[in-house]
């Protein structure tokens, strides 16, 4: 049990403020937690779950004295917090965040920050489709990547207690510009995301096939879509605001490979769709290699009892 930092304040509670909570807690690499949220229920919520030890209906009476500040609410409310907070955060301080998106928020957090505070954004790769003070668990980002963009004049000491501070939370940290953090992520999350989005929409809107026939047979493919598409609509709304340029690009590439799908699908030429087949096998094989996923067969989940 070593204290990284003496006192933690995280603005915003829900699945990855919680889930640091809980890692902080059971390592002990907080001195102190203090927290905010926007509502009553989740501040109640999180003093009741034992996730901090304060908590303030002001965001800058949260960060007040603390030596570790981690944004942890929807990318799209970032500027405005860091407007509250700024004035408010001590001399020194290391401020971070663990929004998917990095550019948008240099570009809304930076312009508010006084001199001294050292901003390293962060994005710990790492997630469910839950969301909420009770949906946090400590081994979260146990094996998973976190990715910091520290900017230009960061300094490497405040990089270094960073990068600690994810290693003590079982993550592995690699560093890389704003800007192509958010190309990688284009492709291996938000694109990803609006695809999932996109075919529950098309299958909710059928008239042929009914509602009840695509969740009765859904264990075809569809369901695990269905899982993405449960993530947060309000989190996902504010990625997709704040990463347009990249997720545009990221869907025109799409949109042209699914052209060429479909024209092989429509010419009968099974050589195309086989050896695109074949490479997407290899893809998945590349994940599990990696240890980014289970290789049980259907995601590990129990077979069906028998009736
Ligand atoms: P979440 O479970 O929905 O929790 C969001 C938290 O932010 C809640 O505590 C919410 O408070 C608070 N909040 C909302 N608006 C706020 C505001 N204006 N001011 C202050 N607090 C506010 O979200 P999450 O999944 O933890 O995501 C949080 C961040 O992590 C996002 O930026 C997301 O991009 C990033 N991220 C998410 C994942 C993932 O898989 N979920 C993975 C990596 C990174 P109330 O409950 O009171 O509304």
């Amino acid at each position: 049990m070593t204290v990284l930092f003496e006192r933690v304040a995280l603005i915003g509670i829900g699945l990855i403020g919680s889930s640091l909570a809980h890692v902080m807690r059971s390592k002990g690499l907080a001195g102190e937690i203090t927290g905010y949220a926007k509502s009553e229920a989740t501040r109640a919520k999180s003093v009741e779950l034992g996730l901090v030890d304060r908590v303030f209906d002001s965001a800058a009476d949260a960060v007040k004295d603390a030596d570790l500040v981690i944004l942890c609410s929807p990318v799209g409310t970032y500027g405005a917090l860091a407007q509250e907070i700024g004035p408010a955060l001590k001399p020194g301080a290391l401020l971070t965040d663990v929004g998917s998106v990095k550019g948008a928020v240099v570009r809304d957090v930076l312009p508010h920050l006084p001199p001294g505070v050292n901003f390293i954004p962060g994005h710990p790769i790492a997630g469910t489709e839950q969301s909420g003070p009770e949906s946090g668990f400590a081994e979260l980002f146990i094996n998973r990547w976190c990715i910091l963009t520290p900017l230009p004049d960061s300094d490497p000491k405040a990089v270094e207690a960073l990068t600690g501070f994810w290693r003590a939370c079982g993550s592995n940290v690699e560093n890389m510009t704003p800007e192509h953090h958010d190309l990688v992520l284009a492709i291996t999350s938000h694109l990803p995301h609006l695809i999932a989005y996109n075919i529950v929409l098309t299958a909710a809107d059928l008239e042929e096939v009914t509602s009840s026939e695509v969740i009765k047979y859904s264990a075809g493919g569809f369901r695990d879509f269905t899982r993405i598409a449960a993530s947060d609509p309000t989190m996902w709304r504010d990625v997709f605001l704040n990463n347009r340029e990249a997720v545009l690009e990221m869907l025109g590439r799409f949109s042209e490979d699914l052209s060429a799908l479909q024209r092989a699908i429509r010419w009968g030429d099974g050589e195309t769709l086989f050896d695109v087949f074949t490479r997407s096998r290899q893809i998945r094989r590349s994940i599990i290699a990696a240890g980014q996923d289970t290789a049980a067969p259907d995601f590990g989940r129990n077979p069906p009892k028998a009736q």
